[in-house]
């Protein structure tokens, strides 16, 4: 059987702003507790307010390595004000613009994982930039643009060891199912046409890929 965090854990997420459903989360999790055996960190690209973050810290502690979630916290194209995914609670007063990071740090205390994750505040192309090392997991949730997805997807890939995982969330095949635009889909064809990655799960819009070939 899949593992499955345990219900505090699951209660936490689940009380999370965000927009992971469980269904996923739940596969996502998997998928953390299987890469946490490589003793690799596990690398989120799209924290928002950690609802995603919980599982994969949770996944992290299990396996003693840490989680490391990447975000920007001024929000993608949608979540801006007048959006269909704005939230008027996730805006800084004195400055009139997102910040979802005090939420994050909210979430993360109260599910009482902080110190199993690292957040790294920033652009995910600049950040990724910067990035030596091998990874056990990288998880691409963050912006929905051609532009976003293909520079998280060129910047992070190439981090993800030998066995280690590619997830990718928001993957929608037919242009009717999707609602923030196809960029997740096309980037996870050209993870698979790379031939460096093949697929092990599909749970609804969420793909695991697993690296088992060279070239990205
Ligand atoms: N994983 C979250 C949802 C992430 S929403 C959950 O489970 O609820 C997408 C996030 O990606 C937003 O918070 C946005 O700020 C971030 N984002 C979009 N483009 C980004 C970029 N280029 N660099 C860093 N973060 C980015
Ligand atoms: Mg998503």
């Amino acid at each position: 059987m899949a593992p499955a965090p345990k219900p505090e854990i699951l209660a936490a997420f689940e009380a999370a702003k965000g927009f992971m459903p469980m269904h996923e989360g739940l596969a996502l999790y998997a998928a953390a507790v299987e890469a946490g055996r490589l003793g690799l960190p596990l690398l989120e690209v799209g924290t928002y307010c950690g609802r995603s973050t919980i599982l994969l810290a949770d996944a992290a502690r299990e396996a003693g390595v840490t989680a490391l979630t990447v975000d920007h916290h001024r929000g993608s194209e949608e979540q801006q004000p007048g959006w269909e995914y704005h939230d008027p609670e996730t805006v800084d007063p004195e400055i009139g613009l997102m910040d979802t990071l005090p939420t994050f740090r909210r979430t993360l205390h109260r599910a009482g994982l902080e110190e199993h994750v690292v957040a790294l505040v920033g652009r995910s192309p600049q950040v990724a930039k910067v990035w030596g090392g091998p990874l056990g997991l990288v998880f691409i949730d963050g912006g929905h643009t051609d532009e976003h997805a293909n520079a998280d997807y060129e910047g992070w890939a190439p981090h993800v060891a030998d066995g280690g995982l590619l997830v990718i969330h928001d993957v929608f095949p037919d242009p009717k199912d999707e609602f923030t635009g196809q960029a997740p889909y096309r980037i996870y064809l050209r993870a698979l046409e790379s031939g460096a990655f093949t697929e092990v799960s599909v749970t609804e819009s969420l793909r695991v890929l697993k690296r088992t070939g060279t070239g990205v």
